[in-house]
């Protein structure tokens, strides 16, 4: 699957100034050890060359101390063994595309970069699993598993720069979500360095075990607090053979998403059912003229799976519930280019918004999916009122809908109206009976939302677990919680 987003597409929340922080990670005896371990080769101290490791999609920067390159799981237990000695914060790093400031050290301390350990060790063809190291890039485990005729599902945007690793800590989902799920559907067993240094093994091969509490659940999406990850056994599908895309315009987001519950109603589920609003199509046939109808009010992009006979009943199917949902300008993919052609609207996406200010809040609010007409409803409500453009689009098929409220970075009171809307949206999702993340976690740019989504017993468990597991919070501290 493409690329959906841009790979300069960034929230870009913030531009404070840095926040330089001093912890024991900086006394020369500890990064004398620090080298020791990791060999001095693979240590960053110097500010200029553990910059580009300060932010991550947010673009705020929280320089770490040192940037440290372990190759293998002795080595990052030994790291977080004189961080508790020495009492500095530990932050693990993927590819550093998190939209919520996951992995930027807001305490300092040492950063641990997961870009050595990039080895597929196993790819299983007769039990379907594949076992990898954290470091490796999606697209490219997507790659070498589909040589093999196999299938890894979950898709995030960010695929050709996220890391395995980073998105079994943040759960992600993506366009594939809405037949296949999120990337914890996919984790059979973890090899997980805990932030005491000690290091264990959860779950195994077989998709089936039931021994013992669920340890791997409580890693994935844990957002690099409560372990590292070392190494992961993932689950795979047999690679589907085809795959097939219908588009249509709606007159509203009503009808469009009306079509969702039918589609379950004709048997079928759809790999992907991605919707836009008026705003969206607006930018992107103002930048592309891709000839998109301006009586359109929505568009609904969806694709079926499977063996090439089922998908040219599937797409029939779905052009059929399309029209007789109001549908109009249907287009029906019959060959791989045309495929392509109707996807890149999804793709121009991104770059066509930009036009709409310079500073983005792109929220991933999830709701029921019957509930994301009112979603929308409510989020072009919160934009007029606080005269903040908002533009919605999404995965309809899960109810996940990316809000983005756009303003002018310089406008410090546009900022505080778009800020503003950030929260009322929050308050309007979990009203509807969804949540404030159903893909990008909370980092620390959510964190002070987190109470609006969980009850105080809630919170108070997960700090609970956190304190067993890491009484001197060295692990990714300053995150999830206020
Ligand atoms: C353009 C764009 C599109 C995106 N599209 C999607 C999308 O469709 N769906 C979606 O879900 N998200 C999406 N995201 C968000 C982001 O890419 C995902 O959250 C992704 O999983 C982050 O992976 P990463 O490797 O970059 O992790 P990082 O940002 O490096 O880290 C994320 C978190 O994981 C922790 N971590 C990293 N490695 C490990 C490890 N080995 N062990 C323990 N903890 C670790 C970090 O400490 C941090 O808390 C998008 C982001 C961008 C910029």
């Amino acid at each position: 699957m493409e690329n959906f987003l841009s790979e300069n597409e960034t929230s870009e929340r913030a531009t404070l100034p840095q926040k330089r922080a001093r912890t024991a990670a900086s006394d020369s005896d500890v990064q004398e050890r620090l080298r020791a371990i990791v060999g001095a080769e693979h240590v960053l101290t110097e500010p200029e060359r553990v910059e580009p490791y300060a932010q991550d999609a947010v673009k705020e920067k929280f320089p770490p101390e040192v940037v440290l390159f372990p190759r293998i799981t002795k080595e990052i237990s030994e790291i977080l063994r004189l961080a508790n000695e020495r009492r500095f914060p530990v932050t693990a790093r993927g590819g550093g595309v998190g939209y919520t400031g996951g992995a930027v050290p807001v305490e300092g301390g040492v950063v641990i970069g997961t870009d050595r350990m990039n080895e597929i060790k196993e790819i299983n063809v007769a039990d379907l699993y594949v076992v990898t190291e954290p470091g490796v890039v999606t697209y490219a485990l997507q790659q070498a598993v589909e040589k093999h005729k196999l299938f890894f599902p979950p898709d995030p945007s960010s695929y050709k720069q996220s890391f395995i690793g980073g998105n079994i800590a943040e759960n992600a989902g993506g366009i594939r979500s809405a037949k296949y799920g999120v990337t914890k559907h996919y984790v059979l067993g973890l090899e997980v360095v805990l932030p005491s240094g000690e290091i264990i093994r959860t779950g195994g091969v077989t998709s089936k075990n039931v021994v013992g509490f669920d340890l791997t659940g409580l890693i994935c999406g844990s957002e690099g607090m409560l372990g590292i990850i070392t190494e992961a056994t993932l689950r795979l599908l047999p690679l589907p053979e085809a795959t097939r895309t219908v588009r249509a315009t709606f007159r509203t987001m009503e009808e469009a998403c009306l079509c969702v519950p039918r589609f379950a109603q004709r048997s079928l589920v759809p790999v992907a059912i991605e919707v836009m609003d008026k705003h969206a199509i607006e930018a992107i046939e103002n930048e592309f003229a891709f000839g998109i109808s301006k009586n359109a009010g929505a568009l609904l992009l969806v694709a079926v799976d499977g063996a090439p006979e089922e998908v040219e009943r599937a797409s029939l199917i779905v052009e059929e519930v399309m029209r007789a949902g109001g549908g109009f300008d249907v287009l029906r993919a019959v060959t791989p280019a045309d495929e392509d052609r109707l996807w890149d609207v999804r793709r121009a996406l991104s770059p066509a918004i930009k036009k709409y200010g310079t500073l983005k809040f792109n929220e991933d609010v999830v709701v029921p999916r019957s509930r994301v007409p009112e979603l929308i409803r409510r989020a072009e409500e919160i934009g007029r009122r606080n005269e903040t453009f908002v533009v919605n689009f999404g995965h309809a098929g899960d109810g996940n809908i990316h809000v983005n409220f756009m303003c002018d970075r310089e406008d410090a009171e546009a900022v505080k109206r778009a800020r503003k809307s950030v929260g009322e949206i929050f308050a309007a999702a979990v009203e509807l009976g969804g949540t404030i993340s159903g893909e990008h976690g909370i980092g620390y740019t959510k964190a002070p939302y987190l109470d609006m989504a969980l009850g105080a017993a809630t919170i108070d468990l997960m700090k609970k677990i956190k304190r067993a597991l890491d009484p001197n919070n060295i692990l990714n501290p300053g995150k999830m919680f206020v």
